[in-house]
């Protein structure tokens, strides 16, 4: 009765039971005060359906493959079980390791971690090129730290080069698990789980999307796995207000993109593009629309997106231009509206994509551009929205599913669009003028 009131789905052998609230954390699992205190500080009153599920399973120490909407605090259902059983700082190296896809994800992880375990002298390693640098000049600084989060790519060379040991990892998690085990990413979480020795380690999967492909794949190396499902499998969180918006051609966009802000809209936007050249392009049309707008991408060096990251955060940029770097798991919770500008590749990004806006309960809209090129895929798009309970137009919902190799086509190969540049060289090379005619008059 309480999985279902809450919609928790469990699948597996001997499922401990969810608990209902914080005060049970202590007075039944014996979590450590500072825990609780800190949780408090939190504000957090009460555990999300995946916090409530995820967390006995995981004090039992069994494996475990957990999808939940994105913005229902996943995050803290592995980081709350880790500091339980860790219990302390004890010097003897890595004892927890969390593998993220991007290095901003990993960073926002070291923040929360940093965040539930005040009081306790726990000793949190991201891992960065400077890190992994201390580490391999003095090897005994290793044996110090806890907790380790990392980007594959990164603790794969650091691995290699013998600058990290974690033959003493107990909990190995993966956040945002479909997409490191997708196949750019799939021979170092291979490479990484070689490492990890210890014969007792616990396995975690996190994500909104977990395709059954992966789920199947995963059964093979995790031992007795529970799953958990909450809501939907692959669904898109319901406090979003989902839209798919007809453009006709490439065109159409920046016209409907220039009347939404002409109409007024509310900061923060969050705009994604497929790829880093047109989020250049795009950026280059709105920087000249009087707004607050700036562009993420993996071209950007790190301290630039870094601060992109911050000023979104704080308000100071209001339109933000993102390549699919952005698209999981960051927790930016006053985005109110996401615009999919170039359609989505994937089922999987579109509902990532669309979770920036609308976490922790919050509610948020989301728009999809497509044009006729797009046509073909709507009917994933509008699959997922029919889910969430979004209302659908009957001729969309008699649209044709898409293939299965249409779909693996899409993923493989993004569709190709005109570029984004309306403007003329002449044109631009006008405004600059304007701007310098302006400075000079002030
Ligand atoms: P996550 O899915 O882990 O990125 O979390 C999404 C957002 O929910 C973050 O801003 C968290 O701080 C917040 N959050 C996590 N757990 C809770 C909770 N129990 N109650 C309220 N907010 C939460």
């Amino acid at each position: 009765m309480f999985r279902k009131r809450f919609r928790i789905h469990t699948y597996g052998t001997d499922i401990p039971n969810p608990f209902s609230s914080f005060d049970d954390l202590e007075s039944k699992y014996d979590f450590q005060p500072y825990i609780c205190k800190n949780l408090r500080n939190s504000a957090y009153e009460k555990p999300t359906p995946i916090q409530m599920q995820a967390i006995p399973i995981m004090i039992h120490g069994r494996d475990i493959m957990a999808m939940a909407p994105t913005g229902s605090g996943k995050t803290l259902a592995y980081i709350l079980p880790i500091l339980h059983d860790l219990k302390g700082p004890e010097k003897m190296g890595y004892r927890a390791l969390v593998i993220s896809p991007t290095r901003e994800l990993a960073h926002q992880i070291y923040r929360e971690f940093k965040k539930m375990s005040v009081g306790k002298k726990f000793k949190v390693c991201m891992l960065t090129k400077a890190t992994a640098a201390t580490q391999a000049q003095s090897p005994h600084l290793r044996e110090k730290f806890d907790i380790l989060i990392s980007t594959p790519l990164r603790l794969v060379h650091a691995i290699q080069e013998e600058n990290v040991e974690l033959k003493n990892v107990r909990h190995l998690i993966l956040d945002e698990a479909d997409k490191l085990l997708e196949l750019g990413f799939l021979e170092q979480t291979d490479e990484i789980f070689a490492a990890c020795s210890n014969t007792k380690i616990q396995k975690a999967l996190f994500s909104a999307t977990l395709p059954s492909s992966v789920e199947s794949l995963a059964s093979n190396f995790m031992k007795d796995p529970i799953r958990v499902v909450i809501g939907l499998k692959n669904a898109a969180t319901e406090t979003i207000k989902q839209r798919l918006v007809y453009v006709g051609q490439e065109e159409g966009k920046l016209i409907a993109v220039r009347q939404l802000i002409q109409e007024g809209f509310k900061p923060p936007v969050l705009i994604f593009v497929q790829s880093i050249e047109r989020a250049k392009e795009l950026f280059h049309e709105l920087i000249y629309d009087s707004i607050n707008v700036d562009v993420i991408h993996s071209e950007r060096t790190k301290a630039q997106r870094d601060s992109i990251i911050l000023n979104f955060r704080q308000g100071k940029i209001w339109v933000l231009i993102a390549t699919e770097l952005m698209a999981r798991g960051m927790d930016f919770k006053g985005v109110n509206l996401v615009i999919n500008y170039d359609f989505p590749q994937s089922v999987q990004s579109y509902i990532h994509r669309i979770g920036r806006t609308g976490r922790a309960g919050r509610t948020g809209d989301a728009v999809t551009y497509y044009t006729k090129d797009d046509a073909p895929y709507l009917k994933s798009i509008v699959n997922v929205m029919k889910e969430s309970g979004c209302e659908i137009p009957d001729w969309m919902l008699q649209l044709k599913n898409p293939s299965k190799e249409s779909k693996q086509q899409l993923r493989k190969k993004p569709i190709e669009r005109k570029t984004i540049n309306t403007r003329s060289t002449y044109d631009i090379k006008k405004m600059k003028h304007k701007k310098y005619v302006f400075i000079i008059l002030l």
